[in-house]
């Protein structure tokens, strides 16, 4: 196939890549680069499969020749307030590509008559009042809340593609992608598993927002995008959860990554700046992936995190 994948250059986008790369089909990358990063797709400069156009997926985009597929993972991600490549402040850019972007991304699909894969989010839930979360929970999003431009951006993502399929036929699938780690994740872009992975490397102590008692669902990325590539190639329509169903309280996930790298800086509390818009629970019922794409994640937390130390390590200059 002849793939387009937006994002191309982010930490899902350009996982993806390579995995595609390696499944024999060509690549055509997108990304305005201003939450990706060009270095998670230098090695990809070489390949003759490979090609890059730096683009806004949110205005008028055009790809030359057929397309078979099209992934649209292009999508400030962190909810961090503090952090530059935030969607807090990047509020307007985050509406704009899951809503101009995914209708754009839509139309190209429906012009090459192309399997759309839209990268949703378990932020769909909002702060979930159901535990585990299926895809048929709907959610409980404040529309005006802080959270908003990304929960809502996504949101109105997946009613737009579920119009695109119901409407124009078009071959639309949707991924709900739960709480994910691995190399390749922004350094600096505030969430939990960069955020403590760098300081336990550089032993210091681990900052638990308020008393970490609230809990998610570390999935590792090579499991998640495999998750995603079953989906792509399968012919299901609705929403599938891809995660890992292991919930751990974030004070427990601390502990984990002070035990595994051998970190005597120990745990520091301090209030949590996003505490009225942090979800409590966070667990994927993965059921229908199970079912439908017979995936499950097989890599525990404590392989995950071996597999994504070196690439922290080079990072900190450490290696
Ligand atoms: N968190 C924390 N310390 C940090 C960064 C994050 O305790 O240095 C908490 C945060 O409050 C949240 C959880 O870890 O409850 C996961 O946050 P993340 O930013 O990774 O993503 P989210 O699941 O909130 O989208």
């Amino acid at each position: 196939m002849r793939i387009l994948i937006t994002g191309a250059a982010g930490f899902l986008g350009s996982h993806l890549c390579d995995r595609l790369l390696g499944d024999g089909h060509e690549i055509i990358g997108m990304d305005n680069f201003i939450t990706g990063n060009p270095d998670n797709i230098a090695h990809l400069a070489a390949s003759d499969k490979f090609s890059f156009y730096k683009r806004d997926v949110s205005n008028y985009i055009f790809v030359p020749g057929k397309v078979d597929a099209i992934l649209h993972f292009a999508s400030p991600a962190s909810p961090n307030p503090l952090s530059k490549s935030g969607y807090f402040n990047l509020p307007i850019q985050t509406m704009k590509a899951g809503a101009l972007g995914t209708h754009n991304c839509l139309g190209i699909a429906r012009a090459n008559n192309a399997r759309f894969l839209l990268a949703s989010t378990s932020e769909i839930y909002g702060d979930p009042e159901v535990h585990p979360q299926a895809e048929t929970y709907p959610g409980n999003v404040d529309p005006v809340g802080e959270r908003a431009v990304y929960d809502e951006a996504k949101r109105f993502a997946e009613s737009l593609t579920m119009a695109y399929h119901r409407f124009h036929g078009v071959n639309t699938s949707i991924v709900r992608i739960f709480n994910t780690y691995g190399p390749r994740m922004d350094m600096e872009d505030g969430r939990a598993l960069p955020n403590l992975l760098k300081q336990a490397l550089l032993g210091q102590p681990l900052t638990v927002y308020g008393n970490g008692s609230q809990t998610r669902s570390f999935c590792f990325v090579d499991d998640l995008i495999d998750g995603i590539v079953k989906l792509l190639y399968s012919n299901e329509h609705k929403p599938v959860n891809i995660g890992n169903p292991v919930e751990m309280s974030v004070l427990q996930f601390a502990e984990a990554i002070n035990r595994i790298t051998g970190n005597p800086g120990g745990i520091t509390y301090m209030e949590n700046a996003r505490s009225a818009r942090d979800p409590q629970r966070r667990r994927p019922d993965i059921t229908r992936a199970q079912e439908i794409l017979n995936w499950e994640p097989k890599v525990d937390l404590e392989e995950g995190i071996r597999r994504t130390i070196p690439f922290f390590k080079q990072k900190l200059g450490l290696a």
